[in-house]
């Protein structure tokens, strides 16, 4: 049973919490280095990701999880945890930074003031191990405006209906989920309601990588 951790300086790390459990990972609470030390991966929750880039640096766990990001260790952002994840952010403060590791460029807040929630149904083949569409929850949710080569495009909100963006048509053909090597990113919540797939697409992610490493270091 691989080790995932949930950061826990804000956000939803209870719903994350339970989600991995269910999908068979020990998991855990991270907020401190010596606790983000003992996982095999992470999940960073949404939230508010100005907050949780003071609170990350506040709390001395920004460098050591830069580090592990480029050793390797397989992520998972959702929401304000994709714009952590991100190269590159549009609307941001000028002091906000991020851990990076995906090249994109990720919009903050980017479907729009006036509706500040959504939900609707999201056609994400890798995602949705053969039990049909998504559903998928925006909260002052991200886009990604630009994925880099190696950045595999997971979901679009192409399909079936059109969500709210900030002038007409905006918010359709918008890329809301990725992966980069072993770094997974949505702009939606999939910690919410009882739908564990995206979770076990991750806790899977992150054993492969566990066994990868053991055989690594045993050659
Ligand atoms: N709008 C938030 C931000 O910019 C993200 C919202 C969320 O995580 N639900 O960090």
């Amino acid at each position: 049973r691989p080790t995932v951790g949930v950061l826990a300086l804000q956000g939803d790390v209870r719903e994350h919490l339970s989600a991995l459990t269910r999908s068979g990972a020990a998991a855990v609470p991270v907020r401190r280095p010596e606790e983000l030390a003992t996982v095999d991966g992470l999940v960073l929750p949404g939230g508010e990701s100005t907050t949780m880039d003071k609170l990350l640096r506040a709390f001395g766990l920004f460098a050591p999880l830069r580090e592990r990001i480029a050793a390797g260790m397989p992520v998972f952002g959702s929401c304000a945890g994709m714009i952590l994840l991100a190269d590159r952010v549009l609307d941001r403060p000028a002091d906000q930074q991020t851990l990076g590791g995906i090249d994109m460029t990720v919009r903050r807040n980017a479907f729009g003031r006036q509706v500040d929630s959504f939900e609707r149904p999201l056609h994400a083949p890798a995602l949705e191990a053969g039990g049909g569409l998504l559903h998928a929850v925006f909260i002052r949710a991200p886009w990604v405006e630009e994925a880099g080569p190696g950045v595999e495009v997971l979901a679009t909100t192409d399909t079936p209906a059109t969500p709210p963006g900030r002038g007409p048509g905006e918010g359709t053909g918008r890329i809301v989920a990725v992966r980069h090597g072993s770094l997974l990113a949505t702009a939606f919540h999939p910690e919410i309601g009882d739908d564990t797939r995206v979770h076990q697409y991750f806790v899977e992610l992150v054993r492969e990588n566990a066994v990868a490493a053991t055989q690594h270091s045993s050659i």
